[in-house]
């Protein structure tokens, strides 16, 4: 007889039933990345007009803590980045330090196209044309501003893949997902 794959003699059939009903197995890695996903501490950072949009997803409309997610004013505290605006290269060092002074696990959202590409300053001298020249990026949001619920939709996203690597332990970019 199995119950949840497991191997086990001597169990009647009510036994059976009883231990697939309240006996949960699962890994250490995956009840952190459970609970990692669904507390994501953003910093709060903003660089341009995409910000404005950010910290409407804050407000009561849209209200982005039911997904466990809470803005902190200390990197130490943080564990996401919302690069929420143009990059200029003089804030690009800046930007790199608040990233390091981060703890690990730590996750970057790049929000808007100047975020992902530069945006409409593409052509200009002193824009970084997309901040994954300074840190890594896990999430791409399109839009010149994405709107708060595109955020959102940006937020899951980092949530599933934060969950899918400790389930698999492989990147989700390997996996072409
Ligand atoms: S993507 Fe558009 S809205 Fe966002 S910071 Fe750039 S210019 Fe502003």
């Amino acid at each position: 007889m199995e119950v949840k794959g497991f191997p086990l003699e001597g169990v009647g059939q009510l036994e059976e039933k009883e231990l697939e009903r309240n006996v949960v197995l699962t890994t250490l890695e995956k009840v952190k990345a459970w609970a990692r996903s669904n507390s994501m501490w953003p910093l709060s950072f903003g660089l341009a007009c995409c910000a404005i949009e950010m910290m409407a997803t804050s407000g009561s409309h849209y209200d982005a803590d039911r997904f466990g997610v809470f803005f902190r004013a200390s990197p130490r505290q943080a564990d996401l980045m919302i690069v929420s605006g143009t990059v200029t290269k003089k804030m690009a060092p800046l930007l790199r330090r608040l990233y390091d002074q981060m703890a690990e696990p730590r996750w970057v959202i790049a929000m808007g196209s100047c975020a992902t590409a530069g945006g409409p300053y593409v052509r200009s001298y002193s824009v970084v044309n997309g901040v994954d020249q300074i840190v890594p990026v896990d999430v791409y949001i399109p839009g010149c501003p994405p709107s708060p619920v595109a955020l959102i939709y940006g937020l899951n996203k980092l949530q599933e893949k934060i969950r899918y690597e400790a389930r698999t332990g492989r990147s989700v970019v390997e996996d072409g997902l």
